[in-house]
């Protein structure tokens, strides 16, 4: 007799396949199916694996009256109605195990940007030479890290290795900090005295715009802004105009408001910003790290066991 339906927006593979093996697994591709077919998929899901780039919004939701389980392919869950899921009493599991992957890409940004790499290797690949294309030093400049959780610090970690000052705000103010990161009073305070702006928040009604034009008004003018969280953190409009006005000396991004970017966004064309396809956790390992998290929580939640990668809803 089949096992309980499960719905994969994700892909499978051996053995992922067979850990859900004493379930009724469907593979459905959100991106192309039709709302109608997505209501035949889900009509009598019990649990549904996603990943970020597929919206578990209230409308997808309610096409799954019996889902008891919610797991996502990522750590980050703000394209989950996690209100709508918890009215319900879905479980809804993430994926921090990616921390490492996601502190590496931000320290590249941060010298990148200090050191002008993007800019050198466009020199260089044009058949050009420019052995005076200075950069600045992180050691002794001011890290300002926006959100410390699991990412923040483990940004703090390697900041602190490259000499810089790293400081940091939260709105957890007893969030438990590693030693060697000061903690200051505001965000105001920290844009004012920060040579490096790195944000590390997730994404949630608190943060959208957290950096907008009065936040860009506050930083120094020889600040660069890094974000590796999510483009909704920033004002996008108002990044661009401060770059463009040069009240901040650049920018390092690895996620934007409009993923990819359209083809005339101004940002594409400043020397002074990094744009990245959104690969914070792109590596072999920590991919699959991810997708094995995911398989397993949904497994266990499945089987009716606690989750310890399960999301304390209220
Ligand atoms: P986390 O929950 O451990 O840390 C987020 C921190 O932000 C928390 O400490 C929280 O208190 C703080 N915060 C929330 N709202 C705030 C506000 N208004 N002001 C100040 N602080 C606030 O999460 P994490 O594992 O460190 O991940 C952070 C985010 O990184 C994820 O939510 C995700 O959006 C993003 N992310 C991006 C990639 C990528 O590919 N670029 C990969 C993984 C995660």
């Amino acid at each position: 007799m089949p096992g309980a339906p499960l719905v994969s927006a994700v892909a499978l593979g051996s053995p992922h396949v067979e850990q859900l093996g004493e379930f009724e697994l469907r593979v459905v591709d959100f991106a192309t199916a039709s709302r109608a077919e997505l209501a035949a998929a889900l009509h009598d899901a019990e649990g549904l694996l996603i990943n970020s780039h597929v919206p578990a919004d209230a409308s997808i939701i309610e096409l799954a009256p019996r889902l008891r389980a919610l797991s996502t392919v990522s750590v980050g869950f703000d394209h989950i109605d996690v209100a709508a899921a918890s009215r319900r009493s879905i479980t809804v599991c993430h994926t921090p195990v990616l921390s490492d992957a996601v502190a590496d890409l931000t320290l590249g940004l941060i010298l990148m940007s200090a050191r002008r790499l993007n800019e050198a290797i466009t020199i260089v690949a044009s058949g050009g030479w420019d052995d005076a294309l200075l950069g600045v030093d992180l050691r002794a400049k001011t890290l300002l890290l926006v959100g410390l959780g699991r990412i923040g610090q483990e940004v703090a970690q390697r900041a602190l290795g490259f000499k810089m000052h790293v400081c940091g705000y939260d709105a957890r103010p007893d969030l438990p900090l590693i030693a060697g990161v000061e903690r200051v009073p505001t965000l105001a305070d920290g844009l004012a005295r920060a040579d490096f702006v790195s944000l590390h928040v997730d994404l949630n009604p608190s943060t959208r715009h957290l950096l907008d034009d009065a936040a860009f008004a506050l930083m120094k003018p020889g600040a660069f802004v890094i974000n590796t969280s999510r483009g909704g953190v920033i004002d996008q409009a108002a990044l661009t105009r401060a770059l463009g006005e040069g009240r901040i000396a650049g920018a390092g991004l690895d996620v934007l408001e409009t993923e990819p970017p359209a083809a005339g966004d101004a940002l594409l064309t400043m020397p002074n910003v990094i744009l990245l396809p959104h690969i914070g956790s792109a590596t072999v390992e920590t991919r699959r790290a991810m997708l094995d998290c995911a398989v397993d929580n949904l497994a266990t939640c499945m089987r009716g066991e606690v989750c310890r990668y399960a999301l304390a809803l209220s």
